[in-house]
């Protein structure tokens, strides 16, 4: 016995030498278990071993075993479920009455259990239990040779649990990047791309496969580079040192960037430092996000500004010099001068009403829905009305107006379906340089009324039908650019015919004319 004991503690020591080169080769997580299982039963001249780890309920499972026929796993399992219904952990008598169960399930020859408790940092993972053919005393030798190798297998799960957070985190993780309406790339301190997601391959014409490995200035190229530059940020020591909790320097870069077929996209990129644990910089995740949408509503904004100047100072002009000319007291003006002058200064005046009032409703429109203040609404009698002040506005325009008799009443906002008309009838005449004639009417279905106001005017391509009724959007011709406005006048009419629950829409062709539709519910 004397002499044993060196050798037994030396072939203890190789086990353990063997479970911990097993645990750090990677190996399967049951692989190891059976290692440890293996030894257990070798240095306890045990017969049977079983691992049971807890799953995600609580409920202990078998995960490995030596000298355990398969089909008996079940039986284990089952008996293994009444583990947990006793209360404050495992209570011994139970687990040992549980045992002699399993034990008898296994082999009838079995007579004694050893068991210890897997504990990860204090709370129980699961358990190694032995098996013996015969019955002796446990002694505190056996309890210690079983404890050094449930620790092992504790330290074996701990790994294997972390393992798969870790799995879980970066696929998580690599799914979120995969998948972001944004572009995404991962590049290394040396500006290398290690990682270049779906979005990116929309955005840039690179295929992820010929874009990784290859260096940023290779993939991303700039015809303007308009925002900062990443080359030149890294020389001047970006990304900054800070105080380790304090939040990442983000670089931001923005331009044309050259698409790998040639085209342009206007795109803004932030770049992120991850640093390592001392500082240094390991990698730089770049978000790339397509602004070309937001670059177009910013010239349009640019565009809408230019103009609604130029149409406020317009008739600001022409009302203060006719004013300062009628004012002049060394001129004894006529009569028939004074009353045109007037009128001209009474038509401007009228104009920047119409201007302030088209724009005070749409910025007011983007603030809140537009609200309705509803009356019987005579449209037959309205359009006349139109017509007789437009008439005096031109002589180049012939205006016809078809409604049928007896044309309904219909419910809805005066003020606001005069706007519609107004600036329908007023389209009419602006994109109609050449005159002719300009046709308002209208039609009765079962439950709705039709107006249309029709001109023979300029027309407009079918790719524009949809988007003139766009907030500031004008069609970029030669006409437009002569004649004046600004983009409103057809959205103003679409968000108020929408209120009303109606639909407008035009049919044209260029050179043949324009008709503008719009339909109201009749109640
Ligand atoms: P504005 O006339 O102030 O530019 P609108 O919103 O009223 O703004 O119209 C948007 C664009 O639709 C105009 O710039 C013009 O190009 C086109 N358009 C509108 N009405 C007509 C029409 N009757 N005939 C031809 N083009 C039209």
């Amino acid at each position: 016995m004397q002499l044993m004991l060196p050798d037994f503690r030396v072939l203890q020591r190789d086990f353990l030498l063997e479970i911990s080169r097993a645990m750090t080769a990677q190996l399967d997580l049951g692989e190891v278990l059976r290692l440890v299982l293996n030894a257990s039963i070798v240095m306890l001249a045990g017969k049977v071993g079983i691992v049971a780890l807890r799953d995600a309920n609580g409920l202990y499972r078998v995960r490995a075993t030596m000298g355990v026929d398969s089909e008996r796993i079940t039986q284990l399992n089952r008996l293994l479920d009444e583990l947990v219904t006793t209360e404050d952990g495992l209570d011994p008598d139970f687990l040992n009455a549980q045992l002699s169960q399993m034990a008898v399930t296994l082999d009838k020859r079995l007579r004694q259990s050893l068991f210890l408790p897997l504990v990860i940092a204090g709370e129980a993972v699961g358990l190694l239990i032995v098996f013996r053919a015969y019955w002796v005393e446990a002694t505190d030798n056996d309890l210690q040779i079983l404890q050094s190798f449930a620790d092992q297998a504790a330290i074996a799960v701990h790994n294997a649990q972390l393992y798969a957070r870790i799995d879980y985190e970066r696929k998580r993780l690599a799914a979120i990047l995969e998948y972001s309406a944004d572009g995404v790339m991962i590049l290394d301190a040396d500006l290398r791309i290690l990682g270049f997601n779906r979005a990116l391959e929309r955005m840039s014409g690179w295929t992820s496969h010929d874009a990784v490995g290859r260096d940023l200035d290779e993939v991303i190229t700039w015809k303007r580079l308009e925002k900062g530059d990443l080359r030149k940020a890294l020389q001047d020591g970006w990304p900054f040192r800070m105080p380790p909790d304090a939040p990442v320097e983000t670089l931001y870069v923005e331009g044309d960037m050259v698409r790998r077929d040639g085209l342009t996209l206007s795109v803004g990129i932030t770049y992120a430092p991850l640093l390592t644990v001392d500082g240094n910089l390991a990698n730089i995740i770049a978000n790339v996000r397509d602004i070309t949408n937001f670059r177009q509503a910013q010239e349009m904004q640019n565009v809408f500004i230019s103009t609604i100047s130029h149409e406020l100072k317009t008739p600001v002009a022409l009302i203060k010099g006719y004013a300062g000319t009628l004012r002049r007291e060394d001129a004894a003006w006529d009569p028939e001068v004074i009353k045109d002058s007037l009128a001209v200064i009474e038509d401007e005046a009228d104009r920047l009403t119409e201007l302030i009032e088209n724009l005070l409703a749409a910025s007011k429109l983007k603030a809140e829905r537009m609200r309705l203040d509803l009356s019987d609404v005579r449209l037959d009698q309205m359009a006349a009305q139109v017509v007789e002040r437009f008439q005096t506005q031109t002589r180049t325009h012939q205006f016809v107006l078809s409604f049928p008799p007896d044309f309904p009443v219909i419910q809805g906002d005066e003020f606001r379906l005069r706007q519609v008309l107004d600036n329908l009838v007023n389209n009419a005449i602006k994109y109609s340089p050449n005159g002719g004639i300009i046709e308002i009417g209208g039609g009765v279905d079962d439950e709705t009324v039709t107006i249309f106001v029709r001109d023979q005017g300029v027309g407009i391509p079918e790719r524009e039908q949809e988007r003139i009724f766009e907030r500031f959007y004008r069609v970029d011709d030669t006409l437009s650019r002569r004649t004046k406005g600004t983009g409103l006048g057809l959205y103003l009419a679409k968000t108020i015919i929408e209120a009303h629950g109606g639909r407008i829409r035009v049919k044209s062709k260029p050179g043949q004319g324009s008709t503008f539709y719009f339909t109201l519910p009749q109640c």
